[in-house]
């Protein structure tokens, strides 16, 4: 592969983002319930209302940022791109309209970008959770973003 792409390691000790629209929390306070053991072993992240309801419910050391509706979910994308996320676990609301939409589509845009595993619902987190990567380390190939800026810079 040539360098327009670079190896990003996401390690076994993963950065892990909780996030749940309101219809959802229950049943993500219910998984991270199911997955506590699992997920005790990562950091972990999450939108302000969401982490609050899990810490609450399952004692679990989480880092809050602010609520997803008044920046939250653009702080997660953040720490993505800052490479601190590397593992998105997001119960979205498909039938309810969120205020904050823009937002959601540009916290899956940025994951999508930056090859990270994201689960928009529960069976795909199973999946995820239950995957014998969680305890490996796990190579993926991210736009190099160093040479994309001196490339644009060089042309446009
Ligand atoms: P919340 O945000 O955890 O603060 O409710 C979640 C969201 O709606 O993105």
């Amino acid at each position: 592969m040539n360098n327009d792409y670079i190896t990003f390691t996401i390690e076994e000790k993963k950065g892990i983002a909780l996030i749940a629209h309101d219809n959802e929390k229950p049943k993500l306070i219910a998984w991270c319930r199911e997955n506590v053991d699992v997920l005790k072993k990562h950091r972990l992240y999450g939108t302000g209302t969401t982490s609050k309801m899990i810490v609450d419910a399952t004692g679990l050391s989480i880092r809050a940022f602010n609520s997803g509706p008044l920046g939250g979910d653009q702080q997660i994308g953040a720490k993505i791109v800052e490479g601190q996320i590397d593992f998105v676990i997001f119960f979205s609301d498909p039938l309810t309209a969120q205020p904050h939409d823009p937002d959601v589509k540009a916290l899956m845009r940025i994951a999508q970008v930056y090859d990270i595993p994201m689960a928009i619902n529960k069976a795909t987190a199973d999946f995820m959770i239950q995957s014998r990567l969680m305890d490996a380390k796990y190579d993926h190939e991210v736009i190099n973003f160093k040479k994309n800026v001196e490339d644009r810079a060089g042309t446009l």
